[in-house]
């Protein structure tokens, strides 16, 4: 009856609301006998002892409450890279993938300035400076723990080249400082959406998801703010829900920005759109 594989089949029969079931399942009992997901499938005969199904059950009883399994295990991974996650910031999605892929794309020059704004984890930051160190990268958040977070997942990966700074959007940047590529994953998501009342987002926190004007607002807020803090030919790149791409646009050629364009995430739901000064 302890068998990982009995365990697993019989655990995903309990999780009926989680549409992740199995893979859930597999990263718990992973967790709880110290292995990887791997070791799972190589030993599906392994009998687990009393003490490892206790550790494992106690995990299984929360995700069956609904708490997210990044919160569960305390990490999740992004671009690769292992990232603790808390209560006090979004947990870092895999679309978001797609705005760090664009920036990348951009083949700015060696040395160039770059802001992230909103970073909570430090997920874009992390994954723009893993790939080049040689981009001088500044990340604010206002929220303390997200800066104290994120400060925490560099030094694990060993990324000392990011400038973390408490900030209210672009409060605590110079007047005069300006940058080669602003890039933001606000928060996008109406406040009445019916979304927050369902899985992951119900355990993250509101003021990272929500934003007023139909969840507009943030997005705005940027377009209008990045015009003063963009160098000539800087891009500001933002993430956005998937109806929003349109309005978007209008605001970035609206407030001046060229060759303004959307990309689509991999369920072909336009996910970024990003405009160059
Ligand atoms: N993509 C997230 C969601 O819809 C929202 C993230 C955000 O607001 N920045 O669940």
């Amino acid at each position: 009856m302890n068998r990982v594989s009995e365990v697993i089949t019989s655990s995903v029969a309990q999780l009926t609301e989680s549409d992740t079931a199995r893979l859930d399942v597999e990263l718990l009992l992973a967790e709880a006998l110290g292995k990887n997901r791997t070791w799972l499938f190589t030993w599906p005969e392994h009998e687990l002892d009393a003490k490892q199904l206790k550790e494992f059950n106690r995990l299984l009883s929360q995700r069956i409450q609904g708490r997210p399994i990044a919160h569960i295990l305390g990490r999740r991974e992004f671009w690769g890279l292992d990232l603790e996650c808390n209560e006090h910031t979004l947990i870092p999605r895999p679309e978001t993938e797609l705005l760090v892929e664009t920036a990348l794309d951009l083949d700015l020059s060696s040395g160039a300035r770059v802001l992230d704004l909103g970073t909570g984890t430090g997920a874009i930051a992390l994954a723009l400076a893993s790939e080049r160190p040689d981009w001088k990268i500044t990340a604010l958040d206002i929220v303390p723990e997200a800066i104290e977070l994120a400060k925490r997942n560099a030094a694990n990966l060993r990324v000392s080249s990011i400038h973390w700074c408490l900030s209210s959007w672009f409060e605590a940047v110079d007047k005069d400082q300006k940058f080669e590529l602003i890039v933001s994953n606000p928060p996008y998501v109406e406040e009445n959406s019916p979304w927050l009342d369902i899985g992951d987002l119900r355990f993250e926190p509101r003021s990272a998801l929500t934003a007023g004007g139909e969840g507009m607002l943030d997005l705005e807020f940027l377009v209008k703010g990045a015009v003063k803090y963009l160098a000539k030919g800087g891009f500001l790149l933002l993430e956005h829900g998937n109806t929003q791409a349109q309005s978007l646009e209008k605001l970035f050629i609206s407030n001046g920005y060229k060759s303004v364009r959307s990309i689509q995430d991999l369920a072909k739901h336009d996910r970024v759109s990003i405009g160059q000064l």
